[in-house]
Parts: structure tokens; sequence; C-alpha cells
């Protein structure tokens, strides 16, 4: 299909002149219940269709526009609101045309552009070839994104004309929408309740799949129908009198067409013969009132014995759908065992046409608007669970899918996860698997890359970035994870990385000192180092380097046990000073005091600290600089060159003239510099200065001495110096 340009004028000016005649048998329909108003926002909707599929056409070589007018006037039959059909005119137009939402709001109201748009939305999920365990959460999925059940019903009337018109499809098209039909479009028409549009759905799918099973049974049918339809006749004709006789006037008794694929499904799962299952006649009897209903009941009761523990009563506990009626099976005319449904009439309509017969435009209301009526209904169904024994499971679920507090996500793969509203790719990736989480460094969203606190959203595609190298938990993702699992996988992750942490660190500072002997860790084995663990009184090397690694014992004084071990004290030397990479340190993530903000370039100092592991000090910053000799805590460390142009925060105070514009003139000069400011505090120190402290990120010294640069060049810089805590 070509995408194809509307005509300005449409979307600008609506006019009369612009609006096209609505084909006559479809202004027919439309005559006879919604207003002349009603019927010109509809023309529009049509004239807007009509123009964005010009040129295109359907499978079958028809125009396309036949299939949005054939979506429409299955939302006639079932009586629904002026906004639903308008929708369904432009249900494709998004998709394929040179439309946009935000032109559907402006000329239609936000309700029409949102069911438009959620008919789109469901529409590019991609849901074949699913698990069962899938496919109802794809229901429940697809419902959350739906917000407003007119979405969904608007898509099931879309998937019904698909269906109807399913031969033109190529046959792997064909089984490929049929069991989608079988797997999702049914059980959803089934959750809302519309039972008849659920069973042609099911029939025309299972046709499509199984033209041979389903011209068996066919066949079967046909050859049981002679003599069936005879007594079918004789049994509806005595119901009939026996209700009349006993005052219950206008009856209406019906006999029961069961449709081919609920015989099929019964076949299977109850694994019955064919025979057996045809056998049951069922019949409906419609009367008046709830009244008449029991009261039929009792009638039939006493004249057709009844069959043991078949009688349920959906009126006082309806059905999680919504179902209501009375059933019984009975044995007829002393032979035939039959089951009889009794209801009143507008419970069998509900039945049929479920949320939509709720939705039936009344012109004697017209003021209350169709939301309303629809919340009314869900939550008259919520009520009616609280009279009940039974849960109402309908509209538990009806209720929480549209105003859901889970989110439904694909992987990549296409699973479907359920997730608490306000999870990450965090909790995603905890929740597909703890090795996932635990080795999470990133995450692409809808296949571009997010960062990853960002809160996700129903329908979105999650793809989680790994690395078996470079995982290290942050402690900071307990702020932005909603799941429990997450949190509990984070937690015992920490714990685990606090002290693999620490026994790094102990192991570089024990190698360090080692190292001005000249010697090294690896030297010392077996029942040597057993003598000097012993003599310090740990019982392994781990549980030692962790201890130093926390600070709890002091590197030098250990290192004098293992000089003593080596029996080799000669001139002892200065010892290499450790190398540091980005942010890490023989592979130990390090971390950079928030005192002195060292960046690479700096002399700087590493310290070992019992809570925070390895902390990078800047040599000449007040809290390290008194230390520096006295304490074999501190490592000497030099930078090596970095491996992932990784940022370091730095502070610097900017003094200037107090002028307009001075900050956002500052502002720019770090922008094009492609300098990321992480935060400014703004101190007034006269009438005529103001003073800045601003926190930037740099990739190293260099950066930031040509940054200086630029502000001190500033006009109105009357200073500009770097902050490293010095005195
Ligand atoms: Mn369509």
């Amino acid at each position: 299909m070509s995408s194809h340009a509307l005509p300005n004028i449409l979307l600008n000016d609506f006019s009369n002149d612009t609006l096209l005649r609505l084909p006559p048998n479809f202004y027919k329909s439309l005559k006879s219940y919604i207003s002349n108003k009603d019927i010109k926002k509809i023309q529009k909707a049509y004239s807007l269709a009509f123009y964005a599929h010009e040129g295109q056409e359907r499978r079958d070589g028809s125009k396309y526009i036949t299939h949005p007018i054939a979506v429409a006037n299955i939302l006639l039959d079932l009586k629904m609101d002026t906004d639903s059909i308008c929708a369904a005119l432009m249900h494709d137009v998004l998709e394929d045309c040179d439309v946009n939402k935000k032109d559907l709001i402006k000329l239609f109201g936000d309700d029409v552009a949102e069911i438009v748009d959620g008919v789109s939305k469901l529409s590019n999920l991609d849901i074949n070839n699913r698990s069962e365990r899938d496919a109802n959460n794809l229901q429940k999925m697809m419902l959350a994104i739906s917000k407003d059940v007119r979405v969904v019903l608007v898509k099931i009337c879309d998937r019904l004309h698909n269906m109807r018109t399913i031969e033109h499809l190529p046959r792997s098209k064909q089984l490929e929408k049929s069991k989608e039909t079988i797997q999702l479009y049914g059980p959803l028409a089934l959750r809302i309740g519309m039972q008849d549009i659920r069973a042609e759905l099911e029939d025309l799918a299972f046709r499509c799949i199984y033209p041979l099973r389903v011209s068996m049974l066919e066949s079967a049918i046909k050859k049981s129908s002679g003599g069936r339809k005879r007594i079918v006749s004789k049994i509806r004709k005595e119901l009939k009198r026996h209700l009349k006789t006993n005052g219950i006037a206008t009856v209406g008794v019906k006999g029961r067409e069961k449709n081919i694929y609920s015989i099929y499904r019964k076949i299977k799962s109850k694994h019955k013969p064919f025979s057996e299952i045809l056998d049951v006649y069922g019949f409906r009897i419609l009367v008046d009132s709830v009244d008449e209903c029991y009261r039929s009941l009792g009638v039939i009761h006493n004249y057709f014995s009844p069959i043991e523990n078949k009688f349920k009563d959906y009126i006082a506990i309806p059905k999680s759908n919504g179902y209501q009626a009375l059933h019984t099976s009975l044995l007829a005319l002393n032979a035939f065992p039959i089951e009889v449904q009794i209801q009143t009439r507008s419970m069998s309509e509900i039945a049929s046409f479920g949320i939509a017969a709720h939705w039936q435009y009344k012109t004697q209301d017209k003021d209350v608007n169709t939301e309303l009526r629809a919340t009314k209904w869900l939550s008259g169904l919520v009520n009616l669970e609280k009279h009940t024994n039974n849960p109402s499971e309908f509209a538990k679920s009806i209720k929480t899918d549209l105003d859901s507090d889970e989110v439904f996500l694909f992987s990549p793969k296409g699973d479907i996860y359920a997730l608490r509203k306000g999870s990450t790719p965090i909790d995603f990736a905890y929740e597909v698997h703890t090795d996932l989480g635990d080795t999470i460094v990133g995450c692409k969203v809808n296949r571009s890359e997010v960062p990853l606190n960002i809160e996700l959203e129903t329908g979105q595609t999650v793809d989680i970035i790994t690395s078996k190298s470079n995982s290290e938990v942050d402690p900071s993702w307990l702020n932005y994870v909603a799941t429990s699992k997450a949190r509990t996988a984070i937690r015992s992750r920490l714990r685990k990385q606090k002290t693999s942490d620490a026994r790094k660190a102990g192991k570089i500072m024990l190698e360090s000192e080692l190292k001005r002997a000249g010697s090294s860790l690896s030297e010392f084995r077996g029942s040597s180092l057993k003598k000097i663990l012993d003599s310090i009184g740990v019982t392994s090397l781990n549980t030692l380097l962790t201890e130093l690694g926390l600070g709890k014992r002091t590197g030098n004084i250990i290192a004098e046990r293992f000089y003593s071990g080596l029996q080799i004290r000669e001139g002892i030397k200065k010892p290499n000073p450790v190398l540091i990479i980005d942010n890490r340190i023989e592979g130990v993530s390090v971390r950079f005091a928030k005192c002195c903000f060292p960046i690479h370039g700096d002399s700087v100092v590493a310290h070992s600290d019992t809570e925070k592991g390895i902390v990078i000090h800047h040599k000449r910053c007040k809290q390290v600089k008194p230390f520096l000799d006295k304490d074999s805590r501190y490592i000497s460390a030099i930078w090596g060159e970095n491996k992932k142009a990784h940022l370091y925060k730095v502070n610097i105070d900017v003094n200037t003239e107090d002028k307009v514009g001075v900050l956002s003139d500052l502002g720019s000069v770090f922008a094009r510099a492609g300098i990321n400011i992480g935060s400014v505090i703004t101190k007034t120190i006269d009438k005529k200065f103001a003073g800045f402290e601003i926190q930037i990120e740099v990739e190293n010294k260099e950066e930031l001495k040509n940054v200086m640069q630029k502000v001190r060049s500033m006009k109105s810089t009357t200073s500009c110096k770097r902050n490293i805590n010095e005195k």
C-alpha cells in the first residue's frame, strides 16, 4: 500500500464542499438511530478515510474504503455510538496514510483520536505463535493498551471483517490469522461478553484451519438432522403449551443451534463421541421478567423430569463475563435429554453483544455520555460481585485491565512479561533472569537506547544489554526499581560485591607493600603461607585480604609478617604506583572523592576506606594531605590511558560581573565545548559581582584547562578557578 497525501484543504478546512456523500445503504443504517448532527460527523470521518485510502486496494481488488465501511457496519449492527463508528471508518488511516493523531484530535476530538490510535497500536503488536500463557497475558495487554473498551470493540470488528474475507489471503497468512483469531480474538470477545461475535470468529477460523474436519462434522449434523428437526419441534411446542397454560403468556421458545467450533471443542475436551454431544437438544426460553424466569423453571420441572445436579442459577450468581440465565437439564417426552436456558430478553441481548449491549445508543438519554454508561456498567459488575459468593473474575479483570496496575512488555524474542507499574529496565532484567539483572549495563526500548531508570510502558519491546566483564550492581538502582524481586536481588548482590571489592582492594594494598621488597603474593604458597596466616590469626588468605580491604588491618604491618617469612629484607624500595584506568584499578572499580573531585591528569593518591572501598583523592586535598606519609592505607597511584572516555566530575568557581544573561552566556560556553553541566550554585557577592559554583564533567585535565581558558576570556568574568578542597 502506498502512502497517500491528503488534500490539505481536508485537514484545514472541512467544509460542506469537501464532504463526500455517504454510500446509500450505509446512510440508511445510520439514519435508524443516529441524529443528523452526528451523521455529519460520521460523514466527515468517511470523507477523510475515503481520501486517505484513495488508490489503495484490498487483496480481492476492491477499493480499500470498502473495508472500513464494512467494519463500521458491524458496529452499527451493535448499535454503537457515533465516536466508535467514526473511529471504525478511520481505523487504518494512521497506519497507511498521511494523517497523524493531532489531525484527528483537531477534527474529531480526543475520544475518536484515542480510539483510532489505540486500534493502530493493537495492530502493531506482533502476536504470532504465542504460547497459551502468553495469549492470556496478551489479552490483558491489549485491554491495558486500549484504556477505552471501544478500542477493543473496533479491533474485534476489524478482525471479524478480515476473517469474513480471509479467502483472498495467501494460505500461509490465512493460517496465521486464523490461529491468532482462535488464540486471541475469540477469547478477547468472550472476555468482554460478546458471544455471537466470538462464535462467528471461531467458526471462521476453524473452517479455515481444518476444512476437512468441518465438512465431516457438517455432514454428520446433516444426517442426523431429519429426525432431529421433528423432535425439536415437538418438544418446543410442548414447552410453549405448558408455559402458556400456566399464565406465562409472552414467551419465546427456540431450539438452539450450536456453532460448529463449540461442538468440535466439546468433542475434544470431553472426549465424547459426536453422537452423544449432538443428541443433547438445546432450548432457550425468553420471557419478560426475572420473576417469569423462575416461574417458567417451576413449570417445566413440573412436566419433565429434571436430571440431577444439572441446575444452575446464573441469575442470582452471574457468570464472570456478566452472563445471566437459568440452566437446567431434563428428560423430555421420557426419552430425550434436553438443556434449557431461561432468560429475560435483555439478558439474552447482553449474552450476545456483551459490552456493546451496554453501550447501545439510546435516544432518550443522549446526554449521558457513553464513557459514563460503560463505567456504570463496569462498576455494576463489581457490585454484583460483592453480593455473590462466586468471585466475578470478569468484573475484576476488565476493571483492572482497563486501569491496569501492571505493564506488559515484550522481550526481543516476543515473550510477554507482566510487571508492576513503574518498573524500569532493571526490574525487567531481573524478572527475566537474575543473571540478566546482575550483568545489565544498558537497555534498548523499541530499538533505541534509553537510561536504565526510565519507566517502562505497556507494549514496549525491551532489549537488555549485558556485559560479563563490566557488571557491577549500582546501589542507586535501589531508588528506582519497583519490583521486590529486583530489590532483593540487588541487595544480595551488593552484599557480595562489597566483600569481593574489599578483597580485591586488600590484594592491591598487600601487593603494593610486597613490591617494596621486590616480592609478590605469588611467592607465598602452601605451608609457608599457612604459617604466616596462623601468626596473623586468620584462617584463609581471602579473609585476610577482605579484612585488609575493609581497613580492619593495616597493610604495612601485615607486609612485615610476610617479609619475615621470606627471610630477605634487603633494600626495601618504594612500591610501584597502581594504575588508574577510567574508574578502575586492576579491574576493581574505585570512587572519586567528593571533597576534591580528582580528574585524569591530577596527582592523586588511592585510599582504602572501610566503607567505600578504594577512593581516589587529589594529593593536595586537605582530607588526605596530612596523613599521606603516616598511614599505610594510602597507596600511590598514577593515571593510565583511559579506555572508555570516562567523565570525571569537577568543581569550578567562577566570579563575574552581575549582569542579565551572564549565566546563560556561561552555559553556552560549556555547551559549545560539548561539556555537561551537573549543577550550578549561584552566590551573590555584592551589588556588582556574582559567584557561581559550577560542577561539570570532563574527560581529563587538558579539557578542563581549555574550557576554563574560554570562561576566563569572557568579558564579564573576573576570575575562574578550580576547587580541589585544598585548605
Ligand atoms: Mn483494518
